[in-house]
């Protein structure tokens, strides 16, 4: 018998966890479990922020086929769009999650537990022990059942407001974070679609290095709560045969492009997410691999792992399995792709395209969030920091990337037989500015609430810009 728990560290990126060989030792329960199985190295989201990021990870397909490009748009994935929960009910798995996303993403499962947790800005966030509170009821729930499982797991922990409780927030930072003479917070301060957030969020502080240390922190605490986790399935006797898939939706954005704490742009720090597969039972252990493989294939990996393959092809996933670059290394080199199209729908909107070499990204409305205009290229092998534009430099490779793009395009939306939904689609309507809007809105949380010091800038979460609008609707309309 075959279970399967599919785990989500939203906005996790890859290169901060300790296993991807981030210099501090963010995640020594997760390390424990990439040692137990196997890691993929060059794991990418294509589809930024959360609802593309997860509606691409339960149904193995792009948004050409979903329709889901943001926050906001569609109501729902068009007809027709099965999510794994859904499928694998189908097939008699009891099925669980311990999730506050709703929506679609509550398809198919027999039973959620939600979470909540204090959100206040003057204090710590617990986020994880309410996650792992839920991942418990859930797993024990599944336990108990004579049937296999799929269970879905939504951690949240490095999502804004960065907020660790005691003794993480000092982990990794031991100075004043309000430093009078420390300047490098001060681009963040003059960053008004950001700057009032920031301000609700960690007010007064000066060194950009407290909420990176913050960043990690949170990642630090959530790996402590999500060794609960692991320890019930080790009693359970669940650890041997039970899949274990643990991933993210995007990355972050901490102090790099000159976007901050955020998970906007296109660039790796967003994109390159982790994937860790273990069961004992049936992968080997300590094994890394590496090759171009992104979020569409965790979907037809899952059922292929429980002998489902077929239904990949069925649903018309558009991602490959896994497993093959698992059990012949000697394919692992190439990955599932040789290019990877990308796109986001978040502050901004833009499409672009990865190679393991280039990286080409095209604004679709402009000027964007930051007041950039231009169509960028990254020489990923000499720039891996995406900081050098070199696109005036190389037309060749732009021209040469935007033919394999539009080629991509015109051949998805012929295969989908339906429009094209990014440049239909609103920018989200949810402004940063407010607590309310970083986190998925809970109403009994919000209730708990304290009032916002009178300092701050708050505006409803639904409220648009007035002035500086990248609101999607009101520039279409021009
Ligand atoms: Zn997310």
């Amino acid at each position: 018998m075959r279970n399967v728990i599919l785990v989500s560290l939203d906005t996790t990126r890859a290169d901060r966890l300790s296993c991807y060989g981030h210099f501090r030792r963010t995640s020594p329960h997760l390390d424990r479990v990439a040692e137990e199985g196997v890691l993929f190295t060059d794991f990418f989201s294509p589809h930024i922020p959360t609802f593309p990021g997860h509606t691409t990870m339960m149904t193995g397909k792009d948004i050409y086929a979903h329709q889901i490009t943001g926050q906001s748009g569609t109501p729902e994935p068009i007809e027709g769009v099965r999510m794994l929960a859904e499928l694998l009910k189908e097939q008699g798995y009891f099925t669980a999650a311990a999730d506050n996303l709703g929506r679609w993403f509550a398809r198919g499962f027999d039973l959620i537990e939600g979470y909540g947790w204090s959100t206040s800005s003057s204090c710590a966030w617990r986020k994880g022990e309410a996650v792992a509170q839920a991942a418990l009821k859930v797993i024990n729930a599944a336990a108990a059942q004579d049937r296999p499982f799929f269970l879905f797991l939504h951690f949240w922990d490095p999502h804004t407001p960065y907020l660790p409780p005691p003794p993480f927030d000092r982990m990794f930072y031991a100075g004043d974070e309000k430093d009078p003479e420390n300047r490098s917070m001060d681009v963040l301060w003059e960053f008004e679609a950001f700057k009032w957030y920031f301000r609700e969020w960690m007010p007064g502080v000066t060194d950009v290095e407290f909420p990176k240390a913050q960043y990690d922190a949170s990642i630090a605490y959530m790996d402590a709560c999500f060794a609960h986790i692991l320890t019930r399935l080790d009693e359970l006797g669940l650890s041997g045969d039970t899949l274990l898939a643990i991933t993210a939706d995007h990355g972050e954005e901490l102090d790099e492009h000159g976007h901050w704490f955020d998970h906007h742009g296109l660039y790796d720090t967003n994109l390159h997410i982790p994937l860790i597969l273990r069961c004992p039972a049936e992968l080997p252990t300590g094994t890394r691999i590496g090759g171009l493989t992104n979020m569409l294939d965790l979907t037809p990996t899952i059922l292929d792992f429980l002998g489902l393959g077929d239904i990949a092809q069925r649903e018309k996933m558009l991602g490959t399995s896994l497993l093959p670059l698992i059990h012949s290394p000697a394919s692992a080199a190439r990955g599932t792709t040789d290019f990877l199209h990308i796109t986001e729908n978040t502050w901004m909107k833009k499409r672009g395209l990865r190679t393991h070499e280039w990286k080409l990204i095209v604004p679709l409305e402009t000027p964007d969030l930051h007041g950039n205009s231009e169509v960028e290229l990254y020489h990923l092998t000499d720039d891996p920091g995406e900081l050098r534009n070199v696109a005036s430099e190389r037309p060749e490779i732009v021209a040469w990337l935007e033919r394999l793009n539009a080629e991509w395009l015109a051949q998805r939306l012929a295969a989908t037989g339906l429009p094209d939904p990014l440049p239909i689609q609103p920018i989200p309507l949810r402004r940063i500015g407010n607590m309310e809007a970083a986190v998925p809105r809970d109403k009994k949380l919000l209730d708990e609430r304290e009032k916002p010091v009178e300092e701050t800038h708050t505006v409803p979460a639904d409220e648009k810009l007035e002035a500086g609008d990248f609101v999607g609707y009101d520039r279409e309309e021009e």
